[in-house]
């Protein structure tokens, strides 16, 4: 069975027992006191893991539902400037093409570094609006948060940052950064399941909030609905996943962010040492301003083998490693190292990667 296997992808990630039983419960009234009290709680821990003061709002849909509510609510009808460099950038640009009145794409090769002469450029040329994956998973790199929020402050452009795998896991500090838009996944560092979305807004970004944003994604009506006591949603939210949210929420909290992130910290560290150790080569080519991702690590398949039989051995181990995405098929493998992710685990996946290796 799929389910008895130890899941290091870069999310979804394994959930902790709590978080999986408060699933089976009977349903709630989504307009009532405890769905509101479980609202406030996520919200409460949310912000911290965000590193903002804004309350973010809670989304039913995945981390793409984020990223579109960000890109409509506010590049709509905009020039908007995309930074590439992996797969989530380039989808970034792609939901920029269905609302922007220009989406202009900053690319660089998958796992290397965002090019910020060019992103200048295209805001002396008018972009008002710009999007940037921090922790890009495809790739394995960690790119300048708060090195992009400068460049955007000092052209008074909006910048919305995909803090889909990296809030939670490692620091973000959006304010500080000057981020205006931060989105992240329930799947991924939370350790929650699959299917909600958060997005903080800063106030600059509101006062530029697009006048007709689309109906289900309008930021503004979950806004005013989260004002309400209790805490609510415009519509009907998935409310077995939000009480999920709220376990997986408290489950930080009990741990302590900074414990949190210096975890994340100490097994990312792990694993590439372990890479370095079997004489493999890590894919992101990092420079003094992108680091490598402290949530997943891609390291480039062993010459002589390939991703089926390479994955397929540590797989027969038990533990699910994740391939290559789209081009990088075939030559990369990714380790997810995100959520509640214990030291036994990552142990029996470094020698179970470490036995295919050699094999
Ligand atoms: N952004 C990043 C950086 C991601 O890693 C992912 C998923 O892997 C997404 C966005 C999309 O999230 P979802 O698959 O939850 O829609």
């Amino acid at each position: 069975m799929e389910d008895e296997l130890l899941l290091m992808l870069p999310g979804p990630v394994p959930l902790p027992e709590r978080v999986r039983a408060v699933m089976a419960r009977q349903a709630i009234n989504h307009r009532g006191a405890e769905f509101g009290n479980a609202y406030a709680d996520i919200v409460r821990v949310l912000k911290g893991l965000f590193g903002t003061k804004n309350n973010p709002l809670v989304i039913s849909g995945s981390g793409t539902a984020g990223m579109e509510a960000a890109v409509a609510n506010f590049g709509k009808g905009r020039k908007m400037a995309h930074l590439i460099n992996g797969k989530f950038g380039e989808r970034m640009y792609t939901i920029g093409q269905r609302y922007a009145s220009e989406a202009r794409p900053i690319e660089s090769d998958w796992g290397t570094p965002l090019n910020l002469e060019s992103l200048k450029s295209a805001l002396e040329d008018g972009c008002e609006v710009v999007t940037m994956v921090h922790n890009e998973t495809s790739a394995g790199i960690l790119n300048p948060a708060g090195e992009v929020g400068k460049i955007c402050r000092k052209y008074d452009a909006l910048f919305i940052m995909d803090g889909v795998t990296s809030i939670g896991g490692d620091q973000v500090l959006a304010d500080d950064w000057g981020v205006d838009v931060a989105v992240v996944g329930s799947q991924k560092c939370l350790a929650a399941p699959a299917g909600l979305a958060a997005v903080s807004v800063s106030d600059r970004a509101w006062d530029r909030a697009v006048k007709n944003p689309p109906y289900y994604l309008d930021l503004p009506a979950y806004k005013k609905n989260a004002a309400k006591d209790p805490m609510e949603t415009p519509y009907t939210p998935a409310v077995p996943l939000f009480l999920a949210l709220r376990e997986a929420c408290l489950i930080i909290e009990e741990e302590g962010v900074d414990k949190r992130i210096a975890r994340h910290h100490r097994m990312a560290g792990a694993v590439r040492k372990a890479v370095h150790a079997w004489g493999i080569d890590m894919f992101p080519k990092t420079d003094s301003l992108h680091q490598y991702s402290n949530t997943v690590t891609a390291a480039c398949i062993p010459a002589g083998s390939n991703d089926k039989d390479f994955r397929g051995v540590v797989k027969k181990l038990g533990i699910q490693i994740a391939g290559g995405q789209d081009h990088l098929k075939d030559k990369i493998f990714r380790i997810g190292h995100m959520g509640a992710v214990s030291a036994p685990e990552l142990l029996a996946t470094l020698a179970a990667t470490e036995y295919a290796v050699r094999k």
